[in-house]
């Protein structure tokens, strides 16, 4: 699946983003392509391999020197970067050369994700619930895409790495599934783990992939009810682990 491309594609960078990875300041880095079709994706153009460019190594390597000293890390995300391998690893080089740490965001359902979180200082990914409807993809793909997705949950709860486990939560329908989460954030030491529970949200805040599935799932109103946040923060607080529950309106 890994695709062999003659420049390696990228929708853009920006050198201080204080929103993709909670409490730092991050270099973020967007990477084109993704082999999932989650219809919240607000992200779906540069997915599909749309508003991409080439990938300039010294350009960024540049921008980042500058930017070195005020930054926590280099956040790479998507798309789903791990269908660049190569782009990964010269973005994770470039940044440890630098002395910045190295932050992958994946959705970890590549064979490739395997192998290219061992390179990460830190890896960010979305704990979907129930699989096949969140990730857009036939029931079958989605069996075999969540089996990998499981396999490298155990490899990354097996490093010794802070992770961000993110939950899009789609409204009345990502709370039938605690069990499943919760068995998965188990897997990892509590200290090491920010669990970020995030609404899905829709138009006019995004401009999500599956409009018609937005009106449904999506919360219009940019966050979870009082009784909602009020269960998740139980949850979090169960499992041990820092939280963050978002809201895009207060
Ligand atoms: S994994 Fe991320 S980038 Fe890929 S389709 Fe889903 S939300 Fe979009």
């Amino acid at each position: 699946m890994a695709l062999k491309l003659e420049v390696l594609q990228v929708g853009g960078w920006k050198p201080f983003s204080l929103v993709d990875v909670v409490g730092k300041i991050t270099f973020t880095v967007w990477a084109c392509g993704c082999n999932l079709k989650c219809p919240f994706c607000h992200n779906w153009k540069q997915a599909e391999w749309q508003d991409c460019m080439g990938w300039e190594p010294l350009m960024f390597e540049n921008e980042l020197e500058q930017a070195k000293e005020f930054v926590d890390m280099v956040h790479l995300t998507g798309g789903e970067p791990t269908l660049q391998p190569k782009l990964v690893k010269e973005v994770a080089k470039i940044s440890k050369s630098k002395g910045v740490p190295f932050s992958l965001n994946t959705n970890c359902t590549t064979p490739f994700a395997l192998k290219l979180i061992e390179i990460a200082d830190h890896v960010a990914t979305d704990i979907k619930v129930p699989f096949s409807e969140l990730s857009g993809l036939p029931y079958r793909t989605s069996e075999v895409f969540w089996r990998n997705f499981l396999n490298c949950m155990n490899k990354l709860a097996s490093m010794k790495i802070p992770v961000e486990l993110r939950i899009p939560v789609a409204k009345g329908l990502t709370m039938k599934y605690l069990d499943t989460i919760r068995d998965i954030v188990e897997k990892f030491e509590p200290n090491r783990v920010t669990l970020v529970i995030n609404p899905l949200v829709t138009e006019p805040l995004t401009d999500p992939r599956n409009k018609e599935w937005c009106s449904k799932y999506c919360y219009k109103e940019g966050h979870l009810s009082k009784e909602e946040e009020s269960l998740w923060k139980e949850f979090a607080e169960r499992l041990g682990v820092k939280y963050k529950i978002k809201r895009w309106i207060d």
